[in-house]
């Protein structure tokens, strides 16, 4: 297994394990040197969105990657204002003319916005007859959100991103996800910085001789997770990708599920107001 390999989603389109997240990179030079720099250490995953407002910058360093268009997969998300105007088809149309290409390879609901969210389903469907999305799926949809639509459609999300750490272990969403055939993707995989300084998770990683990063993200492969790590730092961005060496054992494996505290860095899809 190596940074390329991955997992067949749903509909057979195979997504790499790791990718690299470009959330808070600026357009420009940043979300620009870190895509160039995950491609050359191997990175064949990029996980962007339409509010990350840095799409320009990721097509760009594809592109100039001189890496084939079908050797790497990109992902980008249908924004939530997007969904309240009814601009779904356009949204899709503007981020593929921003990021340059014919097709991504995942477009995912960003968030599970109350009222709109089957509505917004029900043109994913049709995003994904187009061929303009290899694969559609979802992000931030708890069970609930998952029912309503699968009760509306007969269209199973490829994808249910979520937030998801050793502090927020999401152990029964994730398992609700795989026995729908949804490919599990923790997003803030390492609680945004906060949870690389835990004690512990820096205690199992000594053993390995390696780093908490690298533990937690090993960890999530190990549960069958697509990873998307964000950093626009060439040595994290390396570092970050180097999980495929070692093996957790069952006991650090499943030490890492008792330092769940349901503690959240980012907003909850419950209560979210954006
Ligand atoms: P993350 O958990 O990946 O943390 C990123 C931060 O951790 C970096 O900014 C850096 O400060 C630190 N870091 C990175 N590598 C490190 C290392 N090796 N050692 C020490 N510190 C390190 O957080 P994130 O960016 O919020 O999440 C990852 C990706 O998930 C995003 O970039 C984005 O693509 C996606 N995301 C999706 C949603 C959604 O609603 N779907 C929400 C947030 C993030």
């Amino acid at each position: 297994m190596n940074l390329s390999s991955g997992v067949k989603l749903n509909n057979g389109i195979e997504i790499p394990y790791i990718g690299l997240g470009v959330f808070k990179a600026e357009e420009g030079d940043e979300t620009y040197n870190a895509v160039k720099w995950a491609i050359e250490a191997g990175y064949r995953h990029i996980d962007t969105a339409a509010i990350y407002k840095n799409e320009v910058s990721v097509g760009k360093a594809i592109k100039d990657s001189g890496i084939a268009r079908e050797e790497i997969f990109v992902t980008t998300k249908l924004w939530n204002e997007d969904m309240r105007q009814d601009n779904q088809l356009k949204a899709i149309d503007v981020s593929l003319e921003k990021i340059g290409l014919d097709y991504v390879d995942l477009y995912l609901v960003h968030w599970p916005v109350k009222g709109k969210y089957v509505e917004s389903w029900k043109k994913m469907e049709e995003i994904y007859k187009s061929g303009k999305a290899k694969a559609v799926g979802i992000s931030n949809f708890n069970i609930h959100h998952i029912e309503d639509i699968l009760a509306a459609s007969d269209l199973v999300p490829a994808v249910n991103q979520c937030e998801c750490s050793p502090e927020l272990t999401q152990v029964e969403l994730a398992d609700y996800c795989k026995q729908k055939g949804i490919i599990f993707q923790p997003w803030s995989p390492l609680g945004q910085g906060n949870t690389v300084k835990h004690p512990k998770i820096l205690a199992i990683a000594e053993k390995y001789g390696k780093t908490a990063a690298q533990v937690i993200l090993r960890w999530g492969l190990q549960r069958g997770f697509v990873n998307i790590p964000k950093s626009s730092k060439k040595e994290r961005i390396v570092e970050n990708s180097k999980i495929f060496d070692f093996e957790l054992n069952d006991e650090d494996f499943k030490e890492l599920f008792t330092l769940n505290t349901d503690k959240r860095y980012g907003p909850d899809p419950e209560t979210f107001a954006f």
